[in-house]
């Protein structure tokens, strides 16, 4: 197998099975076998023997060739005794007691095995309002966002890896300004994300500097009024400051909600790529793009669409088989995951393709590649889920679906979901989800105190074929952080390895919003900020990303915060 070293001790360190002192017993080959058998094994009543080792193969293939990986529970626990295979969850938060804390346990089960939590605490009464059986006063959604924290932090070191947190509070809940700032101070609510559920009203009362009233969700009663304008600069502001909160659109997800008669959505995953119902999870899984490429006419490379089109219906039978073998850590989240049965199938490698393809990331040729690309695989994928449907049934809760109406028969409730791909994406050696490369090449300080220089391999090889390598030119590289001020490289390879600060946000944006254009779910993107964009940046990504339909959006300024809840460092 072609693994970095960096992917080999990632895999070693949580992904491989152990024995029972803690001594690692399988090569990453046998993980991909453990999971390639399990999840066939969906299929075992329905197939032969020679057909279910035959759709075992396939699977095992896509794997270890890096072409597909499905989300880290899946390689960790599939054979295994946890058997929980999801990334995404999200829970209710009731306004009771009993309501709040069951909530936690069950975080804190789905954590255990790996899984991240999203919660709506937009159903909790604000502080100060009157707790009847006691005749004392509520605390207010901020105050038990601390209590679930805390039960991550109790979690975090028995676990399979880090447990995280997205935790919501709709734009009209009374407590909606303490929500906005509990994250100011960084060391505060650190196992959460934060985002603020915006209505298309209030949007419209921002634009039209006008106030807007906040309700009481427990009596539905206005409580107050605030003015539209300074609630959304207040947002601004806490998110230049230190990347916090993010924001999504609830209308417009809810536009999208596929079985409206089950409830409304209210909540997304951790990472915000995954809206769900209450009780439902969701296995996300993720096609390589940097290996769906080939030589074409005249030596030029280009989409191998043949590959990509095997690749997505290999991956959408996987998927669609995972629901069937998942153990779900409760029998609520059993009965909605396959009564909906919603699978995420997406991308990472996608920077990496842009280069392989000779395409700058902030073009509209790579913009129209990703309408091509992202709407491909959402064809392909529905195309798939409906043989399945045909081959093994439509999802159980069909009948209470927008597709009944339609007329269309699909085994999935939704197909396609951009995952950030934070782990995956090191395992399999390439840029991670739609992002662009972060640098070109970097310093790695190792254990000995020894330096090496990182560099990105297409940039290596084009230096190389150049005759332009050199061990001090990819140090000033890395010390520069772009290759915009460097000498001696070439004007064509300036315009083509761009890295994050070198596009623009209104780029970042732009990008974000032709994948959402093909995905059912939704779009992880962080829009990365040079440490001297200004309070009016942030303000026009966030008005952007509501012009051009994404269902969200995140920002972060460079250097603004320390340390963050998910990045890659520290979710080993
Ligand atoms: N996730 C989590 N803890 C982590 C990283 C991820 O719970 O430390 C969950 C979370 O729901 C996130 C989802 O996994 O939105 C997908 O993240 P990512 O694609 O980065 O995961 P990977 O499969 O690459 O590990």
């Amino acid at each position: 197998m072609r693994l970095t070293e960096n992917a080999r001790k990632v895999l070693e360190k949580r992904y491989l099975a152990r024995d029972e002192d803690g001594r690692v017993c399988e090569t990453p080959e046998d993980m991909f076998r453990r999971v390639a058998a399990t999840v066939a094994s969906a299929d075992k009543d329905r197939l032969s023997e020679k057909e279910l080792k035959k759709l075992e193969e396939e699977f095992y293939d896509m794997m270890v060739n890096l072409e597909f990986l499905p989300n880290s529970p899946t390689l960790m626990n599939a054979g295994r005794p946890l058997g929980q295979l999801s990334a995404c969850f999200v829970l209710p938060v009731e306004d009771t007691m009993e309501g709040i804390f069951d909530s936690v346990k069950n975080a804190a089960l789905i954590h255990k095995s790996g899984g991240g939590t999203g919660f709506s605490f937009s159903r909790l009464r604000p502080k100060g309002s009157s707790v009847k059986s006691t005749g004392g006063v509520a605390s207010g959604p901020v105050s038990f966002m601390k209590v679930f924290n805390a039960a991550t932090e109790a979690v975090k070191q028995g676990g399979t890896r880090r447990g995280a947190n997205m935790g919501i509070l709709r734009v009209d809940h009374p407590d909606i300004l303490e929500f906005i700032t509990c994250k100011q101070n960084n060391a505060d609510i650190t196992n959460f994300n934060i985002s603020v559920a915006i209505t298309e009203s209030f949007m419209k009362a921002v634009e039209q500097n006008a106030d807007y009233d906040l309700i009481d969700p427990r009596t539905g009663k206005k409580t107050g009024s605030l003015n539209a304008r300074e609630v959304f600069d207040l947002m601004v502001n806490m998110a230049w400051k230190n990347g916090e909160p993010g924001i999504i659109f609830l209308d417009r997800i809810n536009r999208d909600n596929v079985t409206p008669q089950l409830g409304e959505i209210e909540s997304t995953n951790p990472c915000g790529e995954q809206p769900l119902l209450p009780y439902e999870a969701c296995n996300l899984g993720s096609i390589n793009l940097s290996l769906m490429v080939k030589r074409g006419r005249d030596n030029i490379m280009e989409v191998d669409y043949d590959k990509l089109r095997e690749t997505v219906r290999k991956a959408v039978r996987f998927l669609d088989n995972v629901i069937d073998v998942n153990k779900y850590p409760l029998p609520e989240i059993d009965e909605m995951t396959r009564g909906t049965r919603k699978i995420g199938l997406g991308v990472m490698g996608w920077a990496d393709m842009l280069l392989i393809l000779g395409i700058r990331y902030d073009s509209e040729e790579a913009e129209k590649l990703a309408d091509e690309v992202m709407g491909f695989i959402s064809r392909e994928a529905r195309r798939m889920s409906q043989e399945l449907a045909e081959e093994k049934g439509v999802f159980p809760y069909y009948d209470k679906s927008v597709y009944k109406e339609a007329g269309i028969k699909v085994r999935n409730a939704t197909t396609t979901t951009i995952a950030p791909t934070g782990t995956l994406s090191l395992i399999a050696g390439t840029s991670s989800g739609i992002e662009p490369l972060f640098a070109i090449s970097y310093i790695k300080y190792v254990m000995d105190g020894t330096e090496l220089v990182e560099v990105n391999p297409y940039f290596k090889a084009a230096c190389e074929e150049a005759g332009l390598y050199s061990d001090e030119l990819m140090r000033e590289i890395a010390q520069k952080g772009s290759l915009h001020d460097v000498e001696g490289i070439p004007q064509h390879m300036k315009e083509l390895f761009v890295t994050a600060h070198d596009i623009s946000p209104e780029w970042h944006v732009r990008m974000q919003a032709a994948f959402q254009r093909h995905t059912d779910n939704a779009v992880s993107k962080t829009v990365n900020l040079r440490k001297d964009a200004t309070l009016q940046d942030v303000a026009d990504v966030f008005w952007h990303a509501y012009k051009t339909g994404c269902k969200g959006v995140t920002i972060y300024r460079d250097g603004s915060r320390e340390e963050q809840v998910l990045n890659i460092g520290s979710v080993k």
